[in-house]
């Protein structure tokens, strides 16, 4: 599938947390886009008559592919986020893709273990929504960590989602919560309590370099051998 120019259009922007927002692009010129689960756009942001690109991951499944969610953090003084907080509803964006090689391995005849902190969710989010869709009957899990619970995206999602499909288990852990009644740390805590046996998982990160360096360390020191980490780090 080689990169391709589209042109989109902001149908809808949602609030998924204090700093994230969620932002559903319909794709006008070319209308549709074949990607896999895993792979990020790249958008071209207009700034100071220049243009600035950015990679942002698809956090939506391939089987929508008139469509694509982002969830983009916003970060103070940033360019393209900062372009993203500016738009709205019904305006034009340049993006190209499909580009990225964090893939889900084939084939499927393992279980996944996803973790992620922050907006590093999206591409988990696009594998998990796709391997409901193909009807992946293995067992796999979300670890999800973040700062305060309000912090934690698409929560009602993942946890509907929890309801009616007993293969998929949902797992969030805040570091500092308020009034939160579920598990309490970071991801890594929460791999050793509920993950035991690594021999038939493949286990998926996506974030912030720092995080995912640490995450990965800290799994490997718990005996996770190294070819079972997948991961995509944002610089
Ligand atoms: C493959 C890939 C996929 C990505 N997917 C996503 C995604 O789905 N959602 C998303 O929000 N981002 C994602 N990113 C990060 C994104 O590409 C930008 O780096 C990010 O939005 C900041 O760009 P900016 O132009 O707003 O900030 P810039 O103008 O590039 O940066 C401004 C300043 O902020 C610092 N900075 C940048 N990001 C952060 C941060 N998170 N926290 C603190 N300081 C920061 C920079 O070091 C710089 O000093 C992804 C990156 C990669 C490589």
């Amino acid at each position: 599938m080689p990169a391709t120019l589209y042109r989109a259009t902001v149908e809808r922007i949602d609030s998924l947390s204090y700093n994230v927002r969620g932002f559903h692009l319909k794709l006008a010129e070319p209308p549709k886009i074949e990607f896999k689960a895993g792979q990020f756009i790249i958008l071209n942001a207009p700034h100071q008559g220049k243009t600035v690109k950015r990679a942002y991951s698809i956090a939506s499944p391939p089987h929508e592919p008139y469509s694509l969610d982002l969830c983009i953090q916003h970060v103070e003084s940033g360019i393209a986020s900062t372009y993203f907080w500016k738009l709205k509803e019904g305006d034009a964006v340049s993006i190209s893709g499909p580009h990225g090689n964090f893939l889900l391995k084939e084939p499927l005849d393992y279980e996944p273990v996803f973790i992620a902190t922050g907006t590093g969710v999206a591409p988990l989010r696009a594998m998990i929504k796709h391997l409901l869709h193909i009807n992946f009957t293995k067992q796999m899990w979300l670890l999800f960590g973040t700062r305060y619970e309000h912090a934690l995206l698409y929560e009602s999602e993942f946890r509907s989602l929890v309801g009616h499909r007993r293969n998929f288990h949902y797992i969030p852990t805040v570091s500092r919560p308020k009034e939160w009644h579920g598990e309490v740390g970071h991801v890594q805590q929460l791999f050793q309590k509920h993950v035991t046996d690594y021999a038939n998982k493949e286990i998926y990160l996506c974030g912030w370099l720092e995080v995912v360096k640490a995450v990965c360390a800290d799994l490997e020191s718990f005996g996770v051998p190294r070819e079972k980490l997948h991961y995509e780090e944002w610089a």
